[in-house]
């Protein structure tokens, strides 16, 4: 009833829901190996997931869709594309058309571009320059395809993130929960990902780093129950990126 895998090592298979039970187990934060750190935009970065949660119920109940600020924090990490498809299976049936997701999209963007700028999560930057201090390498994974929220990481984290070095919806083909995003990421930052530490905020973005087998601190700045986050594998749970900044120099020396 459960499918199987070989392991690299021996070729003697094995259940997969014991391998996915051992890959947690093996994970611990990399202290001494520690070379990059990848910081997820909305929700950790910039409080931009309240916009977010109003544009997407809006547009999507315009077209009949129905969908509330809940599932729209649940769904955070998605590409704008896959939220759509994955709602048009749950309530049509089927697939939707790549002009239904260009339309749905530009809609919930143009929503979510006439709210006024989101504010920096608190302590975000003072973490991501600490981070920046110790010598270890800051990028940028997220699903997002809003290009003006990418200008604004490079003003309000000035000299920490490079746009070059950022992984976002117009990298990928499968987006978060898959691991191609943070897969990504450690090859731009030529590391391993034992060498990586993922800093995520939702469910779908916790399984993507988790699945790129990099141990993923969640922080819980929405209106998620905590427990989304420690069931989608987090290895660690903060409560606000204040209380990750406090703990960050214990975490890392
Ligand atoms: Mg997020």
């Amino acid at each position: 009833m459960f499918g199987y895998v070989k392991t690299q090592c021996n070729r003697i298979k094995k259940p997969i829901f014991a391998a996915r039970r051992n890959i947690k187990m093996q994970l611990s934060f990399p202290k001494n190996t520690l070379k990059a750190v990848l910081f997820d935009m909305d929700g950790v970065l910039f409080d931009t997931m309240p916009y977010h949660a109003r544009a997407w119920t809006q547009a999507m109940t315009e077209v009949g869709l129905p969908f509330n600020e809940y599932e729209a924090y649940l769904n955070e990490g998605r590409t704008g594309a896959s939220t759509i498809d994955t709602e048009f299976v749950k309530f049509y049936g089927r697939p939707s058309s790549q002009a239904e997701q260009q339309r749905i999209y530009s809609r919930k963007s143009e929503l979510f571009q006439q709210y006024p700028p989101a504010p920096v999560v608190p302590f975000a930057l003072e973490l991501a320059q600490k981070i920046k201090t110790q010598g270890l390498q800051t990028l940028v994974v997220t699903g997002s395809g809003e290009t003006e929220m990418f200008l604004r990481v490079q003003q309000s984290f000035p000299g920490i993130f490079d746009r070059e070095q950022m992984v976002t919806a117009y990298d990928v083909i499968r987006g978060k929960p898959h691991p191609e995003p943070y897969l990504k990421a450690l090859e731009k930052a030529g590391v391993q990902s034992y060498e990586a530490v993922v800093i995520e905020n939702a469910p779908l973005g916790v399984e993507a780093g988790v699945a790129a087998g990099i141990f993923t601190i969640a922080v819980n700045t929405g209106i998620l129950r905590s427990e989304v986050l420690s069931e989608a594998g987090a290895s660690l749970m903060f409560n606000s990126m204040k209380e990750l900044y406090d703990a960050w120099d214990n975490l890392t020396h």
